[in-house]
């Protein structure tokens, strides 16, 4: 853990210094190994709609993302936050990346992706997902494990309380505060059933904007975890053996399944989810195969599989909403490290139809190809 240094308290000095009135708007992109990265712009106000943030570009030849002969990937601004931890005016702002030829980037699908939200607008399509993860220590060890040993089994570790059964609960707090101070719709967090895994949710969220405040909700997590020297693993098996992967678990409902009757609805949109299993699957994240094997509360990544209350299934109705007879239904086979754009998208897609100029599976194409 860090220690609080003089050097602290030198920072202070500046950080506590005027900004005469300009205002700092860190743009962050997603780059081609699905993390996020970010620069810094001074604008000479703040600015009241997206309208007003000026388009900027970086060299995408330093990111995987263009070619060192056409180098330039320009980032547009799409939302904007206020900035938890510079505070005041500050703002962070959620960018699409473009191509010089004026192609959406190989790795933005958000593009994609809104077009589909913005066809299906009126049937309000909401989103939660859960987004498990996993620290590491400075040295790549699991978070406070054990020096070249293993801690006991899991079992005390699921939402556990006391020392030796829940580690680094002062990061998931900072991170906590800092998503609702930035207006992230987070609605909760728990300890995850292998030591230093961890989750938290955002949702319900309307649409394309499942998608934007989950990547900055994973962007507020590593910019917090770096002030605690620790590290975020997305990786959907982070540890092989009897430790439990990492997951995003996909809740989805559409105005007509959140109202009496809304059953029929679910049902419908479970049949055909299974229809297009593989689809998904290659949408579902990098390396699910390691997770989804159909033990530790996962399902087998072979076949689809559905069920009332059941965690071993590909797709979980909660018991409460199979009782009132409406609600939402939880898609559990995307892995912690999935774009949450190509999973919202093809959800859309398969559940409320396809568009005749969005693919997500062709997007998919797009990046696999590159
Ligand atoms: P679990 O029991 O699977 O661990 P969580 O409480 O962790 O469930 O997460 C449930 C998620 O479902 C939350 O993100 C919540 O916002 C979301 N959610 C709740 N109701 C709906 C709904 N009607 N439509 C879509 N998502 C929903
Ligand atoms: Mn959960
Ligand atoms: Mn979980
Ligand atoms: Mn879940």
């Amino acid at each position: 853990m860090v220690a609080i240094t003089e050097q602290t308290a030198i920072l202070q000095k500046y950080l506590d210094l005027p900004q005469n009135g300009k205002v700092m708007a860190e743009y962050v992109w997603i780059d081609s190994e699905g993390n996020t990265r970010s620069k810094c712009k001074t604008l000479s106000k703040r600015p009241t709609s997206i309208d007003e943030l000026p388009e900027w570009n970086f060299d995408g030849s330093s990111t995987g993302q263009a070619p060192g002969h056409d180098s330039d990937v320009y980032i547009r601004p799409v939302a904007f936050y206020p900035d938890p931890f510079r505070k005041g005016d500050n703002i962070i702002v959620l960018t699409e990346c473009w191509n010089n030829d004026g192609t959406p980037n190989k790795f933005n699908h958000r593009h994609e992706c809104a077009k589909l939200m913005k066809a299906h607008e009126g049937e309000d399509i909401w989103f939660g997902l859960e987004q498990e993860y996993t620290l590491f220590d400075q040295f790549d060890q699991p978070y406070a494990w054990p020096k070249g040993g293993f801690p006991a089994p899991q079992g005390p570790y699921y939402c556990g309380v006391g020392t030796g059964k829940v580690y680094a609960r002062d990061v998931i707090e900072a991170h906590y505060r800092a998503c609702l101070y930035s207006g992230v719709e987070i609605s909760g967090i728990n300890a995850e059933v292998m030591p230093s895994q961890w989750e938290f949710q955002v949702g319900p969220c309307v649409g394309i904007n499942m998608g934007d405040e989950l990547w900055i909700a994973r962007y507020l997590l590593q910019r917090v975890a770096e002030e605690f020297g620790v590290k975020i693993s997305l990786h959907p098996k982070p540890l092989k053996g009897d430790w439990n992967g990492a997951g995003c678990h996909t809740n989805v409902s559409t105005k007509a399944m959140r109202v009496p009757g809304g059953m029929k609805d679910i049902e419908a949109a479970v049949e055909k989810l299974a229809k297009r299993h593989k689809e998904h699957m290659l949408l579902y994240g990098a390396d699910n195969e390691q997770r989804l094997t159909g033990r530790h509360e996962t399902a087998s990544i072979e076949a689809f599989s559905s069920g009332v209350a059941n965690r071993g299934a590909s797709v979980r109705i909660p018991r409460s909403v199979a009782k009132e007879g409406y609600g939402y239904f939880e898609d559990r086979r995307p892995a912690s490290n999935i774009d949450p754009y190509l999973v919202t998208g093809i959800m859309v897609e398969t559940i409320c139809g396809a568009i005749p100029d969005a693919d997500m599976f062709k997007e998919y194409a797009r990046e696999s190809s590159a």
